[in-house]
């Protein structure tokens, strides 16, 4: 069978930088080769669509489709995949590209591969097609696409082979599981690849959205003891408590951090794991850490944020500070081991979605941005 081209579908468009999302019709050009047409059926909000909404990281250009924690069925598959065992109906999750060549992607560490920016957010990532967009407006002007490979927020997305993971999933599981793409992955492959923490350390976690709540579960997973959840949210540390945490610390009103992770660890915790990117987080997280201990840094800080490190005690002290994206992992690796915690009970993520219908991705980010949802999911099912 042919591929189809110009499909018509709705995406959310960002017109330029700091523009509102806009639903609108779009076309989609032919399915390249090495591609995959994944009718969407849930996408999950992360808070790095809301930055590159507003311009905060580096991007091909405007317009655009955002949208990066896909989850659906597939629809046709482009005659060069190398998965031959993808066909259409399967479930699949969505996640980010990486070029599965270099020597991170190889090791499995594709959250490492040195090509991240440029796949993910500066170009798209089709080869056949000479990198261009596989979407345009019906007007013919071309709109970024693949963003992460697969430019999620639309009822139909033309998607890279690298970035479809075909999961063995229910329906209904697909509706809460898209974070699995990245926000749930993202922390829970920071412990699992990075930080590796033995039952015997305490690991504290800065920041509980589904990144930190992630983490912490991985954490908990493992078996670790003391397993410590930080944040100025009252219902977000109320979440982690309920979800295992043995610690919650509020650091609005427990402000010094150092103070606060010591009275409740003697010496500091071995590793900690930053979800905020705030600068003086980060530099309290240091001093706070015990000999020898880890500072992941996972939340993404403000291009100019510039942090103050004695180098000495650095040395002296043995301790790490080491950036992780997208958990160092392998989504093909780390998301079916992530589906399997889930459905032993130790990953009991789908408490922290709610879903919306597509035409409420404005509520839907309000939500997210006041911490009132830890991860809001869009529904694409009744959008015709
Ligand atoms: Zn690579
Ligand atoms: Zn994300």
């Amino acid at each position: 069978m042919a591929a189809p081209r110009n499909i018509r579908t709705k995406a959310y468009v960002v017109q330029g930088e700091g523009d509102p999302f806009t639903l609108c019709d779009v076309v989609l050009d032919e399915v390249q080769p090495n591609e995959v047409l994944v009718e969407i059926w849930y996408t999950g909000i992360c808070h790095t669509d809301v930055v590159v909404q507003h311009g905060g990281m580096p991007l091909g250009g405007y317009p655009v489709v955002l949208g990066h924690e896909g989850a659906g069925v597939v629809r046709c598959t482009g005659s060069a995949i190398k998965d031959k065992s993808l066909k259409p109906g399967d479930s699949v999750l969505l996640s980010f590209h990486s070029c599965r060549q270099c020597r991170f992607c190889l090791e499995g560490r594709c959250g490492t591969c040195p090509h991240m920016t440029e796949t993910n957010f500066v170009r798209p990532a089709r080869r056949d097609a000479g990198a261009k967009s596989p979407i345009s407006l019906l007007d013919g002007t071309k709109v970024h696409g693949q963003f992460f490979g697969q430019s999620s927020m639309s009822k139909l997305a033309v998607v890279a082979e690298a970035s479809v993971i075909k999961v063995d999933a229910r329906p209904e599981e697909l509706r809460t599981l898209p974070p699995l793409g990245c926000g749930y992955l993202a922390g829970a492959g920071t412990i699992f690849n990075v930080v590796k923490p033995q039952v015997q350390d305490s690991v504290a976690v800065v920041g509980m959205g589904a990144v930190g709540i992630a983490a912490m579960l991985a954490a908990k997973s493992l078996g670790v003891q003391q397993v410590i959840a930080i944040d100025v949210v009252e219902a977000k540390l109320k979440v982690s408590s309920s979800l295992g945490a043995t610690h919650i610390v509020n650091s609005a009103a427990e402000p010094d951090l150092q103070t606060a992770l010591h009275a409740i660890i003697p010496g500091g915790p071995n590793s900690i794991i930053d979800t905020t990117g705030l600068v003086g987080v980060l530099e309290a997280s240091v001093k706070a850490l015990a000999h020898g201990g880890t500072l992941a840094l996972v939340g993404v800080p403000a291009p100019t944020a510039t942090m103050r490190l004695n180098a000495l005690d650095l040395l002296l002290s043995c301790k790490r500070v080491i950036g992780v994206i997208e958990g160092a992992a392998d989504p093909h690796i780390l998301i079916p081991r992530l589906l399997e915690l889930y459905r032993d009970g130790k990953f009991p993520v789908d408490c922290l979605a709610k879903v919306y219908p597509a035409e409420q991705l404005d509520k839907a980010i309000t939500d997210l941005e006041s911490g009132l949802i830890v991860k809001p999911i869009l529904s694409w099912e009744d959008l015709n």
